[in-house]
């Protein structure tokens, strides 16, 4: 992230810049003088360095008056200089999950496949709950799945966006001792509790989702999220959707 350092050292010099120019200011200097020191101080264009020999020799506090275009300036460049591709993939979420995709930082496989036992292929080497956060994909949050399930659920959440409807997501992805904790908290279904086995749960592969769903919400998923590949399939858990490629 190179370029990242580079536009955090241009902010800190820029903030250096407005803090020496925060005095009350006689604003008397040229548009073009204050422009050039902005300009030299985000080390862009050679011509401005000729005039900021004259603006060096203004009192710093004169040039206030017009540093917002300045600044402007500078922030451009800075931030023309942070988008490269190594600087794209901050700007949002969405961004972030297209950038995981086109570069291919998901490592594995999606084939989609299960095994016969309904475990992800792919993942079947690194054991329920044992899965790399490398090996999943990103659904923000702080939530990862299986990268099949986590691509059918972004299209699901922008499917329900356009009809109003907003799916929140409580749990995904669940390592071992994350299991291990429900499990002590909730009870094990054997028991008449809410949790699997430890190394058992569906979300020890990525593949189920815990979603926070008010009734409107519940009554659109019931309609359309099998069309995602997601199915309600554990009874007295309207909340726990599974995906399945179909
Ligand atoms: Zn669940």
């Amino acid at each position: 992230m190179e370029g990242l350092a580079a536009i955090g050292s241009r902010i800190a010099e820029i903030n250096a810049q407005l803090s020496r120019l925060s005095a009350p200011a006689a604003a008397t200097s040229s548009a073009s003088g204050s422009s050039a020191r902005f300009a030299n101080s985000a080390g862009s264009a050679s011509s401005a360095r000729s005039s900021a020999t004259t603006t060096a020799a203004t009192p710093p506090a004169a040039a206030g008056g017009t540093g917002a275009t300045s600044f402007d300036d500078a922030l451009a460049t800075a931030l023309t200089a942070a988008s490269t591709p190594a600087g794209a993939a901050r700007t949002g979420t969405t961004q972030t999950v297209a950038t995981t995709r086109a570069t291919g930082s998901v490592p594995t496989a999606t084939s989609g496949k299960l095994t016969s036992s309904g475990v992800p292929v792919e993942l079947a080497k690194y054991g329920n709950g044992r899965v790399p956060a490398s090996a999943l994909e990103s659904i923000g949050g702080g939530h990862r799945l299986w990268a099949p399930a986590a691509e059918a659920f972004q299209r699901l959440t922008a499917a329900a966006h356009r009809a109003g409807v907003s799916i929140g997501v409580t749990d995904s992805y669940r390592s071992y001792a994350a299991q291990v904790d429900v499990a002590h908290r909730k009870g094990l279904h054997s028991q008449g509790g809410l949790a699997a086995k430890p190394g058992t749960s569906e979300h020890g592969w990525g593949k189920s989702l815990d979603l926070d769903l008010n009734a409107s919400a519940l009554r659109w998923m019931r309609s359309h999220a099998s069309a995602f590949g997601f199915s309600e399939n554990v009874s007295r858990e309207p909340w726990h959707w599974t995906y399945a490629a179909r």
